[in-house]
């Protein structure tokens, strides 16, 4: 696992300066938790980690290596989405070995590490149907199973539990939670869930229009927030 450092980070689109001197420093194995209002830039700031977005301005180092430059491919960054973004003509066994595929591994690693994934995350006998033919609770599962089979040297999720009902957010927020506890994997996990950022978090981002309003651990936010803005996200008592 590495640790991120965004150093001064800036993103434009433009004339529209959507982020402004972000710095950063995530631990390796620390679970990170990015809240704030829609449209602060919490997607573009994942986006920029994992390379699928140019950066505008500043230096982002993974695992001690400055990667501005490097394509995603080249960054060993595994991304969630909220809409899980599965093949839908792909089997889930085929979905979850793509990437490694692509990449040249052998097929025995190959459904080792699937198979392997597939038991963390309790899919094993959903391998051979289509995302269609899955719960939305499934799927989310499948999406981060496809993450854990590339090994990477860290997790970003956008939001991956917004489009499940309250009970399977629930399932899975507790899923997450164990799973982290088991791979120890650095992590960048935005939401807009008081509970997730509480519970899941070793330190919580508070983002308000491009900048960090408070970075700190979940109690320390909710004790002392550093504005009314924070005490409101984070659910203090004012
Ligand atoms: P969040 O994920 O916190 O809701 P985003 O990172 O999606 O916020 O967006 C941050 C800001 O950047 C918003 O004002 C959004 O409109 C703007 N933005 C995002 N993507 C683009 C784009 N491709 N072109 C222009 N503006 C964009
Ligand atoms: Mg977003």
């Amino acid at each position: 696992m590495a640790g991120i450092a965004l150093k001064k980070i800036q993103k434009s689109y433009g004339a529209l300066r959507v982020i402004h001197d972000i710095d950063i420093e995530i631990e390796s194995g620390e679970f990170l938790v990015l809240v704030g209002p829609s449209g602060c830039g919490k997607s573009t700031l994942l986006r920029m980690i994992a390379g699928l977005e140019e950066i505008s301005g500043g230096e982002l180092d993974i695992g001690g290596r400055t990667v501005n430059l490097l394509p995603p491919a080249e960054r060993n960054i595994a991304m969630v989405f909220q809409d899980y973004a599965l093949y839908p003509h792909m089997s889930v066994r085929e979905n979850m070995s793509f990437g490694l595929k692509m990449r040249g591994g052998e097929q025995p690693d190959i459904d080792n590490r699937v198979n392997q994934a597939a038991d963390i995350l309790k899919i094993q006998d959903y391998l051979d149907r289509r995302p269609a033919q899955l719960s939305g609770g499934q799927r989310q599962r499948v999406a981060m199973g496809r993450a854990i089979v590339r090994e990477p040297a860290a997790f970003l999720f956008d939001e991956p539990l917004s489009n499940l009902d309250a009970a399977l957010r629930v399932e899975m927020r507790l899923e997450i939670a164990k799973l982290h506890r088991r791979m120890k994997a650095t992590t960048v996990y935005v939401t807009h869930d008081q509970v997730e950022a509480m519970t899941l978090a070793d330190r919580i981002v508070v983002m308000n229009g491009g900048v960090v309003e408070q970075v700190g651990k979940p109690l320390d936010l909710y004790h002392k927030p550093s504005s009314l803005f924070v005490a409101r996200f984070i659910g203090s008592p004012t």
